[in-house]
């Protein structure tokens, strides 16, 4: 059996290190007096080897259910859920809520809102606010629709991780629960979350491939060299023409990587010589939205909806929720229809649905046209907040006198 031979066989040779045989260098390349760090003892890594394994060491892809997952392809990776979770949506009688009523502001509450809107901003005059004679209050509320579906996904990857203190859940212990099979408990409802854990009796414990099992590797930054070029001089050993007081004229320093020792503890198995190889499960739970909201047939800017919150006139939550039909705003039904088929088709073949949730807000809407000083400008007062939304506020700098 024939030895690895990993680490360079000769101390690589740097051009642009000169080195000074006058300076402290540190430990010599290859230290002598020390064989644990002798050429080839350590195996070298390239950076792009290290971090954890995607496909598995070679004797571990038997796992019944998990043959996909052999190779670097992630082919079988993903993982649909079996048929018995689709489910068709249930014909549930539409919501008969014959009762949408749609409220609106009034004169007084319109005033209240430009008052406290005039006051919250730093040097607007309140006397608009104040004295200001409303000529037209035209309501434009509109609605908000929400579809939410909560789904879990789930997929699978051999990984390598550093051996830890549990014990080994190997193959021999029975066989693996297939991907669907595993119970986990999903978090609060309608929040996005991911966890991933070992699929049961699929680890096992090896060798580290990447230090041999040694715990080391030669040291990344300076290749095993115990030093690295100044990045003072960038190597040259000279600073506009003088001596580089950071090297001393060598155009080096000493590793701090490895405290010039020119080996570093091995990233892939944390320096305990083992790794553990198993199938690892990641879990994820997320809410997907759909939202719209009808034309209100107004200039405002339909976005400045999301900073506020309407009055809620209907909610339904349930496995599967069944299209709206009779809402007294078409476009509602129309979107509903849409929303839960493209949800549905888009969702039951790739994912568990654990909840969906509908909604209808009102989202109250004024434009408010009012005269001051002769002047005639307007605001919209929207949301359950009341907030104002206005371009031409007549007194926008309380330091001049209107
Ligand atoms: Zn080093
Ligand atoms: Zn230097
Ligand atoms: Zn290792």
């Amino acid at each position: 059996m024939d030895v690895p031979n990993y680490g360079p066989s000769a101390p690589p040779f740097q051009p642009g290190y000169p080195m000074n045989p006058a300076m402290p260098l540190g430990p010599p390349y290859p230290p002598a007096m020390n064989p644990a760090v002798a050429p080839g003892y350590y195996p070298t890594v390239t950076t792009d080897a290290l971090g954890p394994h995607v496909a598995p060491y070679p004797q571990f892809t038997g796992i019944p259910g998990y043959e996909g997952l052999a190779g670097d392809s992630n082919d079988g990776k993903f993982l649909p859920p079996p048929p018995a979770f689709g489910q068709e949506p249930s014909n549930v009688p539409d919501p008969t809520n014959k009762d949408w009523t749609i409220p609106s502001i009034n004169n007084e509450t319109a005033k209240q809102a430009l008052l406290d809107y005039a006051n919250a901003q730093c040097c607007y005059g309140s006397s608009p606010a104040e004295e200001m004679e409303i000529t037209q209050l035209r309501p434009y509320n509109t609605y908000r629709y929400r579809l939410e579906t909560f789904t879990e996904s789930r997929s699978c990857e051999w990984v390598t991780k550093p051996v830890t203190g549990d014990a080994i859940d190997s193959p021999e212990k029975g066989p693996a629960p297939q991907p669907w099979e595993i119970q986990v408990k999903p978090p609060s409802l309608f929040h996005d979350e991911t966890r991933k854990l070992p699929v049961p009796h699929t680890t096992s414990k090896k060798s580290c491939q990447e230090c041999n099992g040694k715990g080391k590797i030669i040291c990344q930054k300076c290749n095993g060299n115990s030093r690295v070029k100044c990045n003072d001089c960038n190597g040259s050993g000279k600073r506009s023409g003088e001596e580089c007081m950071n090297c001393s004229g060598t155009g080096s320093v000493g590793c701090k990587t490895c405290n010039q020792t020119n080996v570093q503890t091995c990233p892939a198995c944390a320096g305990k010589g083992q790794v553990m190889n198993f199938i690892e499960l990641t879990v994820t739970w997320k809410n997907n939205l759909y939202e719209f909201i009808p034309d209100h047939h107004s200039e405002f800017p339909t976005e400045l909806f999301q900073k506020v919150t309407g009055e809620k006139l209907y909610a339904d939550e349930q496995l599967l929720v069944p299209p709206i039909m009779n809402f007294p705003e078409p476009s509602i039904n129309q979107t509903s229809q849409t929303a839960v088929q493209q949800h549905y088709s888009k969702f039951i073949s790739t994912c568990r649905i654990l909840k969906q949730r509908q909604t209808i807000e009102l989202l109250p809407l004024s434009q408010v046209e009012y005269s001051w000083k002769g002047n005639n400008c307007s605001y919209f007062v929207y949301g359950r907040e009341n907030k104002v939304e206005t371009k031409d506020y007549p007194s926008t700098c309380c330091c001049v006198i209107q």
